[in-house]
């Protein structure tokens, strides 16, 4: 098969796209012609070997859809020919954490695509848990964008969080995947919605996402804009996955008993906190990662109806996967980038 990998760690320079050997498949596995695979900023990090992944050469990609082709002896959801998307979650399913339904605090937890190899190849063996049911109507590209943000952001805001129709709810970066899913979420459980971004490009999309009131934080300090829009009282919840840049002004938009909620930190990852301000105004500060099966298909069932709509900014072959990355590193643009095989590649389909 032909797969995107890389034997080192690097810039964009390791990607390869070039024949690798095809998968085999275990007796609880699945084998799946992928048809499309989403990036996620996790891609970038783990090219550049920040975490590494367990073995090299190493195929990335913890998002994706396609076809299942084969199954192992003991799958008992999936016959060939059906339409599947992955979710990269790996979980042992023994320890205290699964056996409670937190799959997502395993003490093994791992990701396709991070830990071990993904899905971004023309054919990926993928244990059958890791396997959703496609709908006919939806197509592999949109699903393929959908299942690693989507979730994270319905666990950060539904289960975290807990937002209620009363919230106010700030979503720094509004316009990324994390941050796109989050507007649509607090937008759909009808909390008051208020975004930053870095350009009116950027902020109209978190508009048509749902979000009601639009920050550019180029042009002003965002929790300056929160303290003027609500009359100085700050928002219920701030979601931040931004991290050093932006948490002091976090804790600052967040208003007397407020939450904030974090699922990464592109920014840096060790920010100062001012602890009288978590004490004084007695702040919930909330980590969240990833999901559960139940809030994995919670979440997919609510993008299949059209509830939320996955935004895909552009569709390329997989073996311009380089451009891919250089375009979620220079943060250009909104929505996902989705790779399709180059067998499959049509650039009149994706218009
Ligand atoms: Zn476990």
């Amino acid at each position: 098969m032909k797969a995107i990998f890389y034997e080192e760690h690097g810039s964009t320079d390791v990607l390869q796209y070039d024949d690798f050997d095809d998968p085999e498949i275990g007796p609880e596995e699945v084998l799946v012609d992928i048809k499309a695979g989403g990036l996620n900023h996790l891609d970038v990090w783990t090219r550049k070997g920040m975490p590494s992944p367990e073995e090299l050469p190493h195929i990335p990609g913890s998002d994706g859809a396609g076809v299942v082709s084969e199954v192992g002896e003991r799958v008992t959801q999936f016959e060939a020919g059906d339409r599947v998307v992955v979710e990269p979650g790996l979980y042992c399913g023994e320890c205290e954490f699964c056996r409670k339904g937190e799959e997502s605090l395993c003490v093994d937890y791992k990701m396709l695509g991070e830990h071990v190899r993904g899905v971004h190849s023309e054919l990926a063996a993928v244990p059958e848990t890791n396997l959703i049911e496609l709908p006919e109507h939806v197509d592999f590209v949109t699903a393929a964008s959908a299942p690693l943000v989507f979730q994270t952001s319905w666990r950060m805001l539904m289960t975290r969080a807990e937002i209620q129709q009363s919230d106010s709810v700030l979503v720094l970066g509004a316009s990324g995947g994390v941050g796109h899913a989050c507007v649509q979420i607090a937008a759909n459980e009808g909390c008051e919605v208020f975004a930053t971004a870095s350009s009116e490009e950027k902020l109209a999309h978190a508009e048509e996402c749902g979000a009601d009131h639009l920050i550019n934080y180029e042009e002003e300090d965002f929790d300056e804009a929160i303290k003027e829009l609500t009359d100085g009282r700050g928002v219920d919840v701030v979601v931040d996955h931004i991290g050093e840049a932006t948490w002091d002004n976090s804790l600052s938009a967040a208003a007397r008993g407020g939450t904030i909620v974090t699922c990464g930190a592109t920014s840096g990852i060790s920010p100062e906190t001012n602890i009288p301000t978590v004490f004084w105004k007695q702040l919930d500060i909330l980590g969240s990662t990833m999901g559960t099966p139940g809030e994995v298909d919670e979440v997919m069932t609510k993008v299949f109806d059209g509830t939320f709509e996955p935004h895909v900014r552009e569709v390329l072959p997989m073996s311009e996967i380089a451009r891919g990355h250089e375009m979620l590193e220079s943060r250009e643009g909104f929505g996902s980038v989705v790779v399709v095989p180059d067998s499959d590649y049509d650039p009149g389909e994706y218009e």
